[in-house]
């Protein structure tokens, strides 16, 4: 299938694809071949400007003031095309992302539901009557959208993230400026193509590509933006917080993770070992609520590393685009290098870095970015390498000896984004939940996300929630009104 343009990707402002003021592109690349995959326009200052003008003008002058029931048909209509055009949108993912094509497209089948879902969240956009303390007065509140959000995307789930962030924000009545990342923008601007024939009103959403340090920045602090929502590292989001906190606009940050999986002496096992295995493989372990530090109960942790490697050792890496593919490259040279760094800083603090998969680097691989599935055996809770989010196909193994134990391990983070506990004692799994500092926990089965379930971090994993009702009250604002009815 061709699917990707070969003249270059322009940007939707304000209703019309555009190339940047000053007619600059970049090129985004296939992790696979370390080649050039397309070449993307880039904005300037004045074109974010633009873009923000254009979505505050579309806020004030009809979105803000569409009926729920039009938002939500919108939003639907949305779901069918993208249900549509839904293999073309994974096989663009899976090329600029260096996902296996598998993967992709089993990533984006939930999306049309969550579009569904959050049209039908529409409603939820609603106040409510308070008795205050005088009868005569009459109090209620009125829930209002926001105005122009910025969302700024990351590299590893571009297309899952912006539909599970534009879904609430439109549903509630707010208009949107999206940057995709520099490094995997393809995507997105295929998706960008639906609006117009969903029927949005020109404006509503927009998207402007370049890179973080300028048109990011300029976008998170331009003045007619109300609301940021970021994905991405915990020092861009911190950075985004102070640029942002002289005119208070409401953030969300979803930022990096080092998640525990937990694994007690009567687990199941088979489970416990899919879902590390899955960890390290999926995405080629670039996912922020990836399991990272693996924590095995001191009595079974020969046997279950012993099960874990056999699996490991099985895995099939290499072109995303093979049928049988299970984990692909990396996204970006830097990326490899960042992951390469930290095997060896591991090896330095004494750990033993086993490297498993079958990676074997022919001509057609030898170029992208792989990296092999590495376990970091003998691994200690408070080494850099089991500290740092590594975000790569890499996990550190760690003993523990009782309960305490691991939870004494488990919350020595500076993250607190997910958890996984597997035992079959529903005691000890409901006191784990309650001791773990993390934002989602998930017991005898590995975190997965979905749109009608909060999702955020504690610690410096991120601030506020998205997906679920919570991602309603995210985009909006409530307003308290008195009417004193004696008058
Ligand atoms: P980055 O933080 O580098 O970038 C994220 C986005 O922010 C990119 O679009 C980037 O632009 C942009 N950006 C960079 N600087 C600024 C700035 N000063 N102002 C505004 N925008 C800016 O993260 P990555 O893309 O490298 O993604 C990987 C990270 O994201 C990992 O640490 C991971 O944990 C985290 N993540 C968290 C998730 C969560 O839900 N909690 C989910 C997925 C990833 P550009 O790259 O184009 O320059």
């Amino acid at each position: 299938m061709n699917v990707i343009d070969s003249k270059p990707y322009e940007m939707l402002i304000g209703g019309r694809w555009q190339a940047g003021r000053e007619g600059r592109f970049f090129d985004t690349l296939n992790p696979a071949t370390a080649k050039r995959l397309a070449q993307v326009h880039q904005a300037e200052t004045t074109d974010v400007d633009t873009a923000v003008l254009a979505a505050h003008s579309a806020f004030e002058n009809g979105w803000r003031r569409t009926t729920p029931a039009e938002r939500g048909r919108l939003l639907k209509r949305l779901a069918v095309l993208f249900e549509r055009d839904r293999e073309k949108l994974a096989w663009i993912e899976a090329l600029n992302v260096g996902k296996p094509i598998t993967h992709s497209l089993e990533s984006l089948k939930a999306m049309p539901s969550s579009l569904e879902y959050f049209a039908g969240m529409v409603p939820a956009v609603r106040g409510e009557t308070i008795a205050v303390g005088n009868s005569d007065v009459l109090n209620y509140t009125i829930r209002e959208p926001l105005g122009v959000c910025a969302l700024i995307m990351p590299w590893n789930y571009p297309m899952t993230l912006t539909i599970n962030k534009l879904g609430p924000a439109l549903a509630a009545g707010n208009t949107i400026v999206l940057k995709p990342s520099e490094v995997t923008p393809l995507s997105t601007l295929a998706l960008a193509r639906l609006f117009e024939e969903a029927g949005f009103p020109p404006g509503v959403v927009n998207v402007v590509n370049g890179p973080g340090a300028t048109v990011g920045e300029q976008l998170v602090t331009h003045p007619l933006v109300s609301r940021v929502s970021f994905t991405g590292g915990t020092a861009t989001g911190a950075r985004i917080l102070a640029s942002t906190a002289s005119d208070v606009k409401r953030v969300t940050l979803e930022l990096g993770g080092k998640s525990p999986l937990i694994v007690f002496d009567d687990a199941a096992l088979d489970k416990a070992v899919a879902v590390a295995a899955g960890d390290i493989i999926k995405n080629s372990g670039q996912v922020c609520i990836a399991c990272t530090r693996l924590l095995v109960h001191e009595t079974i942790h020969d046997d279950f590393i012993d099960r874990l490697q056999q699996r490991l050792q099985a895995v099939r890496v290499g072109l995303p685009e093979a049928a049988d593919t299970e984990m692909g490259p990396l996204v970006s040279a830097a990326q490899k290098q960042r992951v390469e760094h930290y095997i060896q800083l591991a090896t330095e603090e004494g750990a033993k870095p086993i490297s498993l998969g079958n990676l074997s680097l022919d001509d057609t691989i030898a170029s992208g970015f792989f990296v092999s599935p590495t376990l970091l055996l003998q691994s200690r809770g408070q080494m850099q390498s089991a500290q740092d989010e590594i975000f790569g196909p890499v996990q550190s193994v760690i003993r523990f000896t009782d309960e305490d134990d691991a939870l004494r391990i488990a919350n020595h983070s500076r993250y607190g984004l997910a958890a996984v506990v597997f035992t079959r004692d529903g005691g000890r799994a409901l006191r784990m939940a309650r001791g773990l500092e993390s934002g989602s926990v998930a017991i005898n089965t590995g975190v997965r996300t979905s749109f009608d379930a909060p999702f955020g971090g504690y610690k410096r994993s991120g601030i506020g929630k998205e997906r679920g009702l919570e991602a309603i009250y995210e985009n909006t604002q409530l307003k308290n009104v008195k009417y004193d009815m004696s008058v």
